[in-house]
């Protein structure tokens, strides 16, 4: 008991040093589909990936590359455009576990032709705020967990509901109780709330530099479109909205309008909470 206090003392004291510094560490390197590339690029060179623009960092005086790799992404040779040419990179391959559901509402696997206008709208608001590349505020990585509770879905699990394939996981869960707080993980930006018809109630905030994270299935929404929020700000309570198995929140985080895993994002490893 006497250590955890002390490790809380010590990331308070390192967490409020980072910030004194305004200095973020950059999220992990891992090149894999659903992951994070760092490449680094010369000084005051900008890039895109996939014909949308990057986010670019600088650490030690040195710049980087932080590029979000799609799931759906080939191994293999990837290629960044610059200002000054054209980057490589290696994507890695890596295999996800194979999840099977059962979702009660059969609705909400097979939607209904009256539903299909709903979900499309629902579609194009998330796409928009994915696409945000906003470079009018400071970047905030370095991410806490958005919720306290053990994680029940990693990110990246094929999926297959009711004995039907669809698309992977494409955030991570985190199981709480009803009306359990959901906070910013980061400084960031309301860019849309909704009660969407997978999703439920949700939240999207923008992190800047095309940096985008998602909150769903909650109870409650506390934000609104517009405003601006502080690290471990209230965004809403946990809640079992949209399609679900139980109450839960699910954390998307998009980087070049690449959902990857959010994990690549905390300091904290999630290793001890899989269980
Ligand atoms: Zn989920």
């Amino acid at each position: 008991m006497r250590s955890l206090g002390i490790g809380r003392i010590l990331s308070t004291l390192l967490l409020f040093l980072v910030s004194m510094q305004n200095c973020w560490a950059l999220p992990k390197h891992q090149p894999v589909p659903g992951g994070v590339a760092i490449v680094p690029l010369s000084s005051g060179e900008s890039a895109t990936y996939k014909n949308l623009p990057v986010m670019v960092m600088e650490d030690e005086g040195q710049s980087f590359a932080v590029v979000g790799i799609p799931l759906s992404a080939k191994p293999g040779n990837h290629q960044l455009e610059t200002s000054s040419g054209t980057i490589r990179f290696a994507v890695n391959s890596k295999v996800y576990e194979t999840q099977r559901l059962t979702i009660k509402n059969k609705r909400k696997v097979n939607p209904l032709d009256q539903d299909m206008s709903r979900i499309r709208r629902d579609r194009a608001e998330i796409d928009a705020a994915f696409v945000n590349f906003d470079t009018n505020f400071p970047t905030a990585t370095e991410f806490t967990l958005p919720a306290i509770g053990p994680i029940s879905s990693p990110f990246g699990l094929r999926r297959i509901l009711n004995d039907q394939p669809r698309s992977p996981h494409s955030g991570l869960d985190i199981a709480a109780g009803d009306k359990e707080p959901v906070t910013a993980p980061a400084p960031g930006k309301v860019v849309a709330t909704g009660d969407y018809f997978f999703n439920g109630n949700t939240v999207l905030l923008d992190h800047g530099q095309g940096l985008i994270t998602m909150y769903c299935h909650m109870s409650r929404i506390d934000v609104k479109k517009g405003d601006t929020v502080t690290r471990n700000q209230q965004l809403g309570a946990i809640g079992q909205t949209g399609r679900v198995t139980g109450p839960h929140l699910h954390w998307s985080v998009s980087l070049n309008n690449a959902r990857v895993d959010p994990g690549l994002f905390l300091s904290e490893s999630l290793v001890d909470n899989q269980q």
